[in-house]
């Protein structure tokens, strides 16, 4: 298997190319197909494996070009160091086409982040208290959402994130495409899944 066998375009396979990534890794071998068709995924992967690329890449082909000025892909992330390390690997990612993504985060003042959403986004990656704040004041609008993904959500299960997590699904449209990613599978994990993805692919590795 290369990267050239699933459906990317040449912005995508050139940005893998410059990352220097010469073949899947076996999240990836498994979870591009069913993103790419669009279907939810449940993907039980540790970090290190690869789980990053294997949905962002996807999204970034899905979404494939800069429209509007509302988010269309949305990645909560229980810490502000996985929200930068992800927000990172969307922009690598994404570096061939127009797509414009930011990270927005907790502990500091908000003041940057909504200057930045204000220019338009479509990827936001975010933690899950900050999202929530600047969505309830207005500045962030989610009727465009087309792709969410919640990673490393065991994590922000153990961290008290629950209540938020449930609230960014209240505010988010019904029709969309889900990806939960967790290292370990439990049953609040199944339990969460079973509200949040519609027909899921589970993915093991
Ligand atoms: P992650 O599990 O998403 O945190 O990724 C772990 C590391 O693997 C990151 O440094 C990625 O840049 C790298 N990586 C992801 N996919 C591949 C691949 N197909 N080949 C080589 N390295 C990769």
């Amino acid at each position: 298997k290369t990267f050239e066998d699933f459906d990317f375009n040449r912005q995508v396979l050139n940005a893998i190319a410059d990352a220097g990534y010469e073949t899947p890794t076996p999240i990836q071998e498994k979870a591009i197909p069913p993103i790419l068709n669009g279907q939810d995924v449940l993907g039980i992967a540790q970090t290190g494996t690869g789980k990053t690329a294997a949905y962002v890449l996807p999204m970034i082909m899905k979404l494939k070009y800069a429209k509007g000025n509302d988010i269309r892909g949305l990645i909560v992330a229980p810490t502000r160091e996985l929200a930068m390390q992800i927000a990172e690997n969307v922009k690598a990612y994404s570096k061939y086409t127009d797509l414009r993504s930011y990270v927005i985060y907790g502990g500091l003042g908000p003041k940057t982040q909504i200057e930045e959403i204000k220019k338009g986004l479509d990827i936001l990656i975010t933690t899950p208290g900050r999202f929530m704040d600047l969505y309830l004041e207005g500045y962030i609008v989610t009727k465009k959402l087309e792709i969410l993904v919640l990673d490393e959500a065991d994590k922000m299960m153990d961290m008290g994130f629950m209540p938020q997590i449930n609230k960014i699904l209240e505010v988010v449209p019904h029709k969309r495409q889900n990806m939960l990613f967790s290292a370990t599978m439990s049953e609040r994990i199944e339990k969460l899944a079973e509200n949040f993805l519609l027909w899921p692919t589970k993915i093991e590795v």
